[in-house]
């Protein structure tokens, strides 16, 4: 009983400990998860911070780089389109005044309006200008600065290569009407004697056989690209203390936003931070196109000279150097404050971890206690058909029981009859002789060893033959049942009485003395003398009277008392012989 209340608690309040337990379990594990990812990323955040602001820098120099060559590569081509563009206009407007003023005006008037058109065509300070030169190779329209050589032939003119450029124009412009040379060209305002490289785009005049030309100087054209390349990398990033820098190979910078006082080609710088991290430089990409270098340099939002990581490049095709970077004061800023938000984050979504996992364990423990009262339920429906079926095993035990109880005191009342059938003797209702001697068997055993007195009677009936031959053996018979209920009815509770053969009968006295046994013997002689048995009348008894003598056995002593029984019949009958 008490266990199965222990049993019944255990499966009631188990699965409310369990589920939720196992729900809880659960939940500690994932955060425990979110919590080692949360110190994994903010452990790697420095690392995650400087790789991607390296990645960045490193992009924009690449991306400048990719535009810087790109825009290089545009000068030629870009030059080309000028010239041309200049020489086809100044021929438009020549054939202009020619078609106007040919029916009017004399080829030399012409000439000369044209002449005065034309000479006002002049770019890049004078540098660039419009000639006519004729086949002959006579100068008709020259710059300001070779204006003393108009009129005079120009044919044997040499560029720097010693190539005879007016022979070959003049041979482009007679067999193509027009085309490209690219060849060097004086300067005005130098030196007579040194040249520039430079492509003329030149155009046959069919009128009069000149053709007309017109230069550009590529080193100036790449100044003035330069220039333009120079503000782009200064306006490229604004933000922060980014900037980009820009050096040649002597060492020279080029480019630096926040120190104008040390940018020119030619400026003799005296700060030896800016000369030794310039030759830094230089050296970090002796044997490289590109590299990330750390080192110092002023920060201008520190006001101190700080650990600085730039990304440098090579600029192929120049000799040029690009670089761009960042102080690592700022990537612990961006740290910092990056930290702050992640560790708001964290506490909002730890939050948010802690309602949902609250939920889930009221979940749980609604869930569980559904489960608990499910299993209790069907525990105690089961434990009552348990307990029916117990009840009606016992019932049925216990039917059984009484059936066995019953049948057990049939069968001893059966055994009881049996025994009093065997030990009975059927006309007297007295012992027969096999019990009557059993009974004697034990009782002088019992004397024997207990040193108690213990007498013996044997009666026989006088002439009893005569009765059976008189009345009949039924009468015989009903006298003997007459006789045995009067003996009976003067026997004390302790005597026994059997009857040892036909009408011979034997009375235990236990504890009895023979004196004692006399007197009964004699007042039970007289009881049956006295008596009136139906039918016959007065009938008569003799007897032998004995006391048991120390270790006498059973048949010494069933023997003296059987002579003294004779002794009484031969003495005359219904008399006592002890
Ligand atoms: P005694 O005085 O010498 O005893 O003479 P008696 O005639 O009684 O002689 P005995 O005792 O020798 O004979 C007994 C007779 O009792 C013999 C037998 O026919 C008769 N008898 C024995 N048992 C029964 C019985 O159960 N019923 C009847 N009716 N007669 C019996
Ligand atoms: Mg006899
Ligand atoms: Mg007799």
């Amino acid at each position: 009983m008490f266990k199965e209340k222990t049993f019944l608690n255990f499966i009631t309040y188990a699965p409310l400990v369990v589920i939720p337990l196992f729900f809880l379990v659960v939940t500690l594990l994932s955060y425990q998860i979110y919590l080692q990812n949360f110190e994994s990323s903010i452990s790697n955040l420095r690392e995650d911070i400087l790789n991607s602001e390296k990645k960045a820098v490193e992009d924009k120099v690449a991306n400048l780089t990719d535009i810087i060559i790109h825009k290089k590569a545009e000068i030629k081509e870009k030059l080309t389109e000028t010239v041309q563009r200049r020489v086809q206009t100044a021929h438009a407007i020549a054939e202009n005044i020619y078609n106007e003023y040919k029916e009017t005006k004399s080829e030399t008037e012409i000439k000369k309006m044209i002449h005065i058109a034309l000479e006002t065509f002049v770019w890049n300070d004078g540098e660039s200008f419009i000639w006519i030169v004729d086949y002959d190779g006579i100068f008709h329209l020259a710059p300001k600065y070779l204006r003393h050589l108009e009129g005079s032939s120009i044919i044997n003119f040499q560029d720097a290569n010693g190539r005879y450029i007016i022979q070959e124009e003049i041979a482009l412009a007679k067999e193509n009407g027009e085309g490209f040379l690219w060849d060097t060209f004086t300067k005005p305002n130098e030196d007579s004697k040194k040249q520039y490289e430079q492509v003329a785009f030149i155009k046959a005049f069919g009128h009069y056989n000149w053709y007309f030309g017109s230069g550009e100087y590529l080193n100036t054209a790449a100044k003035k690209m330069d220039k333009e390349l120079y503000s782009l990398i200064n306006t490229v990033d604004n933000m922060g203390q980014n900037y980009v820098f820009l050096l040649n190979s002597k060492g020279n910078l080029l480019v630096h936003k926040y120190f104008p006082q040390f940018v020119g080609e030619d400026k003799n710088i005296t700060d030896t931070l800016v000369t030794d991290t310039a030759r830094n430089v230089m050296d970090a990409l002796k044997d490289k196109d590109k590299v990330g270098h750390v080192y110092n340099f002023y920060n201008r939002a520190t006001n101190k000279i700080d650990k600085k990581y730039s990304f440098i490049q090579k600029i192929p095709n120049t000799d040029w150097i690009i670089g761009s970077g960042f102080f690592f004061s700022e990537i612990e800023d961006k740290l910092a404050k990056q930290e702050v938000s992640m560790y708001e984050t964290y506490s909002s979504e730890s939050q948010y971890i802690f309602y949902i996992a609250m939920f889930i364990i009221v979940l749980a423990l609604i869930f569980s206690y559904y489960v608990s009262q499910m299993v209790k339920n069907s525990f105690l429906k089961y434990n009552e058909k348990i307990n029916d079926k117990t009840t009606q095993l016992e019932e049925l035990n216990s039917s059984l029981e009484q059936k066995v109880v019953e049948r057990t005191a049939e069968l001893s009342k059966v055994k009881d009859n049996f025994k009093k059938l065997a030990t009975t003797d059927e006309l007297t209702s007295m012992h027969n002789r096999y019990s009557i001697m059993n009974i004697l068997s034990s009782e002088v055993s019992r004397c024997n060893r207990y040193k108690t007195p213990l007498s013996l009677i044997m009666y026989d009936v006088d002439f009893f033959k005569n009765v059976n031959d008189t009345y009949g053996h039924d009468v015989g018979d009903s006298v003997l049942a007459s006789l045995s209920s009067l003996v009976m009815k003067n026997l004390r509770d302790v005597d026994i009485v059997g009857r040892y053969g036909g009408e011979e009968f034997l009375i235990i006295l236990p504890n009895t003395i023979l004196e004692n046994a006399k007197q009964y013997a004699e007042r039970l002689r007289k009881e049956v003398e006295a008596y009136s048995f139906e039918t016959v009348g007065n009938l008569t008894i003799s007897m032998g009277v004995v006391e048991i003598e120390p270790s006498e056995n059973m048949n010494e002593i069933f023997k003296r008392v059987d002579n003294l029984l004779y002794a009484s019949k031969n003495s005359g009958r219904n008399r006592i012989s002890f």
